[in-house]
């Protein structure tokens, strides 16, 4: 088709359009080696039990959330890259960080699923059973710097989240100034697509809670600080530090 052939084209920088002359990265560009029906992606099993975050978030949630929502997510997204095998040896975070070079039949679904990949691939890192409480290292000092008290952040972030319309995630986010900002996005969008690093985040869309809480997304909000993952948060803090 003729679509596709000029899209690959494109990708390899050899179209007349200025966008996709001279991309430093060659690797763009890479000859396709991996077999097209390859899978590239994979939906990581959860490290708990479907009901080890209850009474917070119900096994149902949860089963429902990582095995058919965040599975869907890494199917679509197999599928657009299946289609360019050279872009296969991309991480997700590489192309969550280069939307604009993708061709750009696929780039919405990458943007959409990629992130709907990202973003629970970490959700399910920064919960844990019998977690909760307050933050501790690296990450408790630099909240109380920021934001003043970890209840004024808990309190801004809650906010952040009950006020974002419709579909979409809260975030604490580090920026390339070093400073920790609370922003929304919507969809699936991740804050690496604009350059901002991801340290925690919190997924509002309905899926997420509506078993448990209909429509009372405040309610699930203060719940969620009863399963965060402290040690992971100040992990991803302190790699946030050296990206
Ligand atoms: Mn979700």
């Amino acid at each position: 088709m003729m679509t596709t052939r000029r899209n690959f084209l494109y990708l390899l920088g050899v179209g007349t359009t200025a966008t996709y002359i001279g991309i430093p990265d060659s690797s763009w560009a890479a000859p396709a080696t991996t077999a097209a029906k390859t899978n590239v992606f994979s939906l990581p099993p959860l490290t708990y039990d479907y009901n080890a975050l209850e009474p917070h978030i119900a096994a149902a949630t949860m089963k429902f959330h990582h095995d058919k929502h965040h599975a869907a997510y890494v199917k679509n997204l197999n599928t657009a890259v299946n289609k360019y095998p050279q872009l296969k040896t991309k991480t997700v975070e590489e192309l969550l960080t280069n939307l604009d070079k993708l061709p750009k039949d696929i780039q919405t679904t990458v943007r959409n699923n990629g992130g709907g990949h990202l973003n629970h691939t970490m959700y399910w890192q920064i919960m844990a059973p019998k977690a909760g409480g307050k933050p501790t290292g690296a990450i408790a000092t630099a909240i109380k710097t920021q934001f003043g008290s970890f209840d004024t952040f808990k309190s801004q972030f809650n906010e952040a989240g009950t006020k974002l319309f419709g579909s979409g995630w809260v975030w604490l986010v580090r920026q390339k100034s070093g400073k920790l900002k609370i922003i929304t996005t919507s969809n699936q969008d991740n804050p690496i697509s604009q350059g901002l690093y991801p340290i925690m985040g919190n997924d509002v869309w309905e899926h997420a809670y509506y078993l448990t809480y209909q429509n009372r997304r405040p309610d699930f909000l203060a719940a969620w600080w009863n399963v965060i993952n402290w040690s992971e948060v100040d992990r991803r803090f302190n790699k946030s530090l050296t990206a």
